[in-house]
């Protein structure tokens, strides 16, 4: 009897060292878990912002890249006028008649031949139209070539260009050729 009131109050005790201890072990088990959480979130956090900035970083390039395109310039569309009967003429008396008499030379010893448009004529860009269908000033396309309208004449008239040479041989070689003339689109005669 002795011995089992005894061997009670020896378990009572321990029971109740048991506790203590459960407790403080589940004290250290949840302390732990939860320092463990909170670093966890650390190291997230450390890892997950570096990453979110390289992301945006690389959208920014992205965006760069694709604002740098570049702008292909649109190509200018010509509009045919027809077939016209090409002659060319020069400054001289031969070409020119009267109006091909004394004129002016310049310090560099070339003649200078004005157009009744006012302009000095240049090889490869005058040419002379009828101004009643071509004003003064027009851009015509011949063979790709670009010319404008400088001068006029008794003879041009119609579907007639003239084309200026600075010298009576060139023009004289070029004889008289038939060629389709164009015009940019948006600058057409108004006949
Ligand atoms: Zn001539």
């Amino acid at each position: 009897m002795n011995y089992s009131k005894n061997m009670k109050r020896y378990f009572s005790k321990y029971r109740i060292h048991l506790a203590l201890v459960g407790i403080a072990i589940l004290l250290i088990v949840t302390i732990a878990a939860c320092s463990h959480h909170s670093e966890g979130t650390d190291v997230e956090a450390l890892t997950t912002t570096p990453k979110t900035t390289e992301v945006v970083t690389e959208i920014v390039a992205q965006t760069d890249t694709s604002t740098v395109t570049p702008t292909t310039k649109p190509e200018p569309e010509y509009v045919s006028l027809g077939e016209f009967k090409l002659t060319a003429y020069c400054g001289c008396s031969k070409c020119c008649g009267v109006w091909g008499e004394n004129r002016p030379v310049d310090s560099e010893g070339k003649t200078i031949v004005m157009t009744a448009g006012g302009y000095r004529a240049v090889e490869g860009i005058t040419v002379a139209a009828d101004t009643n269908v071509l004003p003064f000033g027009t851009k015509i396309y011949i063979d790709g070539h670009e010319y404008t309208v400088q001068d006029r004449g008794g003879a041009v008239n119609g579907n007639k260009i003239d084309i200026y040479f600075e010298n009576h041989q060139d023009a004289w070689n070029f004889g008289v050729q038939y060629k389709e003339v164009f015009i940019l689109k948006g600058s057409e005669p108004n006949d």
